[in-house]
């Protein structure tokens, strides 16, 4: 590295975290800056395939992670109308033997806790919180960052980690608001004894059914269990974290088999999300602007890999700034060329997988034969060149 650049993080999020460790452990000054009153996550599960536990270890935190993390022996998915079976893959050693890394399953805040202690164990990155970038400008010599109370935060480069309804998306790539799916999110938590023992499931259970799914899993350690229902609903425009209305979900699953009906039951509140994700881009940088996460690249939930390719997008930041010694515009092209199709390609999956998780009559059996025979191209046969991963030490040869 020639010399130490002052980089400019807006958002503090999983990946705008992971990003300031990245660049902060090669020695750049990273500063923070989050709208928020404090640095937290809403509390929900992810998953976190195979491809995300390379990138830990990568980061060396391979064991803060699996301390809080769950294993779960195996992803099946059920008919929720009828209970049976369409598909149970192994996960556990297999998957290790498969994709070299295991598959696991996360609480979000326990995740934005490894790296905001990560980050707060390096002393070149300040960590501000009530700081809500409004604006920017950029010459030939830097960037100076505008915040909310009008204070200008100067630096050499800005990173937009400020998530799906993105300020410097506006400015960079300017592509109006997210595009809201049409699907809903209502997620939930429950502690391990309020879960009686018959509806409780090690493995990540996805029950299937038309236009709704349920997917639980445990989460930390097994301490907890993490419910998402999702249905199909045109009612709201867009948000995340408000509250759901226990009477449409009841309405929505009033098909399914008793344990799904069981379990939802337990619920007495539900946080909502409206899904929502973008057309793929080519191009989310400006200069020395550039973007990441899901302010970059949002997508459905429906591959379980938003977090985790933010953090696959920091760790190729910073081998781009390593590999252009500190120029950054240039750094910040070879970063998104590298990561432009792959990304895209998540978006996308992700959208079909949406829609088969939710198919009916022909496209339902289509789908069971699909994910039963293990070696089409949909089911998780068919995501190996996702849950493979990228290798940082040869991303740009
Ligand atoms: C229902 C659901 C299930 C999901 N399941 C999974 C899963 O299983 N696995 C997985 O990998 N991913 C999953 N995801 C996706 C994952 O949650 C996101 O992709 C991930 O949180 C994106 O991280 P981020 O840091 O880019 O953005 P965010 O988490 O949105 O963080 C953005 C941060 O920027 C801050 N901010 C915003 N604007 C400003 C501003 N102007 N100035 C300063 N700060 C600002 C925000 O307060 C926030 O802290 C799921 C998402 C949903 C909705």
């Amino acid at each position: 590295m020639t010399r130490p650049l002052q980089l400019i993080v807006a958002g503090g999020g999983i990946g705008g975290l992971a990003a300031a460790f990245v660049l902060a452990r090669d020695g750049h000054a990273v500063t923070v800056l989050e709208q928020s009153a404090a640095f937290g996550e809403i509390g929900a599960g992810i998953q976190l395939g195979p491809n995300i536990f390379k990138m830990f270890e990568y980061l060396g935190l391979t064991d803060a992670v699996n301390h809080v993390a769950f294993f779960p022996p195996g992803l099946g998915m059920n008919d929720v109308r009828t209970g049976e079976r369409v598909v149970r893959v192994p996960l556990g050693d297999t998957a290790r033997a498969a994709y070299g890394f295991p598959y696991g399953v996360i609480y979000r805040a326990d995740l934005h806790q490894v790296f905001l202690e990560a980050c707060k164990a390096l002393p070149n990155i300040m960590l501000r919180t009530g700081s809500k970038v409004e604006s920017f400008g950029q010459d030939a010599s830097g960037v100076r960052v505008k915040l909310a109370g009008g204070e200008v935060v100067p630096g050499d480069a800005l990173l937009g980690a400020d998530g799906l309804w993105s300020r410097i998306r506006e400015a960079v790539v300017g592509d109006g608001k997210p595009r809201v799916s049409g699907h809903i999110a209502y997620r939930a938590v429950l502690k391990r004894e309020d879960v009686p023992a018959h509806l409780w499931s090690d493995d990540v259970l996805l029950w299937g059914g038309e236009k709704t799914h349920l997917v639980h899993y445990p989460l930390r350690r097994g301490e907890l269990f993490n419910l998402v229902a999702v249905f199909h609903s045109n009612k709201y425009d867009e948000g995340w974290n408000t509250f759901g209305d226990t009477a449409e979900l009841n309405e929505r699953f009033a098909h399914a088999v008793p344990q799904v009906r069981e379990l939802l039951d337990k619920i007495e509140t539900w946080k909502m999300w409206v899904l929502c994700d973008r057309e793929p881009v080519k191009n989310w940088t400006d200069r020395r602007v550039t973007l990441l996460g899901d302010a970059a690249h949002p997508m459905l939930q429906y591959l379980a890999q938003g977090a985790g390719q933010a953090i696959e997008d920091a760790v190729v930041l910073g081998e781009a700034l390593r590999l252009t010694r500190g120029d950054v515009a240039q750094a910040f092209q070879k970063y998104q060329q590298a990561r432009y199709l792959r990304t895209g390609r998540v978006q996308l999956t992700a959208r079909f997988y949406g829609d088969i998780y939710h198919a009916a009559g022909v496209q339902r059996e289509l789908r069971n034969q699909m994910f039963q025979s293990g070696k089409e191209s949909a089911g998780f046969a068919g995501l190996k060149w996702m849950y493979d991963g990228i290798d940082p030490k040869n991303l740009f040869s």
